[in-house]
């Protein structure tokens, strides 16, 4: 059996990353997505176990130590993580798998799954970016503005993921993803 795909779904904060992926996941229902861990607060609505599993520091400390995470990262004062065993059954079991996490995550993904199909999210432009990033309402100003920078250092990243796609609109958007694990699945030499 062949192993399933490793879709790694990145791009600047506030591009849209959450609603696309949570769209595309409707659309091709036996995607799995891979629930991260966080040390960051629930926001409103959040389930743990759904959105994230949400940890307190010291065990997010202790799951680095156990090497339990494929990767994981410090964001704007937290930590965010991939949980490996999940990532690495799923895709032994040939079945895909989508990651939906920031850009130095998706890099070191990279570095250990050279074979997954690396995905940036561009926003149609940076002022629609910020837009997006201040209408979500829920950051400080202060947040917002390192958002913004470490977007615009983020887009420099572009050339190391295998395609871009932009987010005009979420259905298109979605489907261009869509399109993508179609072809990687008819590719010849993989
Ligand atoms: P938020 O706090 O808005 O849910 O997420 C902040 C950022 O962390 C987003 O860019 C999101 O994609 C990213 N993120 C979520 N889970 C992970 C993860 O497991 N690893 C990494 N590196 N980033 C993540």
């Amino acid at each position: 059996m062949s192993k399933g795909l490793l879709v790694v779904l990145s791009g600047p904060s506030g591009v849209g990353k959450g609603t696309v992926c949570s769209a595309l996941r409707k659309r091709v229902p036996e995607l799995i997505y891979s629930v991260s861990a966080t040390t960051r607060q629930p926001r409103l609505g959040e389930e743990h176990g759904v959105n994230y599993f949400f940890r307190s520091h010291e065990e997010f400390l202790n799951m680095i130590a156990e090497d339990q995470l494929l990767e994981h990262a410090e964001y704007v004062g937290n930590y965010y993580g991939t949980p490996r065993d999940f990532v690495e059954k799923t895709i032994n079991e040939g079945r895909d798998i989508i990651l939906e996490i920031e850009v130095q995550g998706a890099l070191k993904v990279k570095e250990k799954f050279p074979e997954g199909i690396f995905v940036f999210l561009l926003p149609p432009s940076l002022d629609e970016l910020k837009d997006r990033i201040q209408g979500r309402g829920t950051e400080s100003q202060a947040t917002i503005d390192h958002r913004m920078s470490v977007a615009v250092d983020e887009i420099s990243l572009l050339e190391q993921y295998d395609y871009a796609v932009v987010n005009d609109e979420i259905d298109l958007a979605c489907k261009r993803i869509e399109s993508i694990i179609i072809a990687e699945h008819c590719k010849i030499n993989k």
